[in-house]
């Protein structure tokens, strides 16, 4: 059983998350403030938080940046406002994926249940070998194999998997992968990126058109699926 804080200060939407997570299997925490968000994180040390970023005291991005301080439990962000700029502000604040109202029982849990997964995983010992479908990641080797048979990247090739496929079920905004791959002086290119995620589809994906392992997350960045 996880516990699973609610931050959202909508009645309706409070409880019906509440309902459908209880019926879940898990123990369910509420807010319906930043400010009272972060007194039950601090008291209650949650596996999930699920936030609105639009709360009456103050703005849900406030609350992933203090809660950032010190608690890296996944944030899974509620949002209505289908800007690509707050879904992006609040991934860079430290959030790990966003759900845009109104959303389905389905959809809600496939993503809580991915952000529980990787926290399980995370918490087991790492292992520097990495599977996912038919591809081998060996981190310690630096080496990449599909069904067997070795394939060729190039260094930055092999650094983008790399942060990536580390990163699984968590939405990376282009800028941030920029960043970690390409150093700080390129968080506007977004167009390596472009180039350099179509090579890896096609060296990895059995088809590059409709990738399995490396989405896109339009006008946002990019998701790994193991
Ligand atoms: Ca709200």
């Amino acid at each position: 059983m996880s516990r699973i804080l609610i931050v959202e200060d909508e009645p309706s939407i409070r409880r019906f998350l509440r309902i459908v997570l209880t019926n879940d299997g898990h123990e369910v925490v509420e807010a319906g403030t930043v400010s009272g968000g972060l007194a039950e994180a601090a008291e209650r040390h949650p596996d999930l938080v699920i936030l609105d970023l639009g709360l009456p005291d103050a703005d849900g991005g406030e609350f992933i940046r203090a809660l950032r301080n010190w608690s890296d439990a996944p944030i899974l962000v509620l949002s209505a406002r289908s800007l690509e700029s707050d879904k992006v502000g609040a991934l860079e604040a430290g959030a790990d994926d966003y759900l845009a109202k109104p959303f389905g029982v389905a959809e809600l849990l496939a993503r809580a249940h991915a952000l529980l997964r990787r926290r399980t995983a995370r918490d087991a010992t790492r292992e520097p070998l990495l599977r996912f479908g038919e591809i081998e990641l060996d981190l310690a080797r630096r080496g990449v194999t599909r069904a067997g048979a070795v394939v060729k990247l190039t260094p930055i090739e092999f650094r983008l998997l790399v942060y990536l496929a580390t990163h699984p079920d968590r939405v990376l905004t282009h800028r941030q992968v920029l960043h970690e791959v390409w150093g700080p002086g390129h968080a506007g290119d977004s167009h390596y990126l472009r180039i350099y995620v179509g090579r890896l589809r096609h060296k990895l994906e059995a088809d590059p058109a409709r990738p399995r392992h490396l989405l896109t997350e339009t006008g946002v960045g990019y998701r790994f699926a193991p």
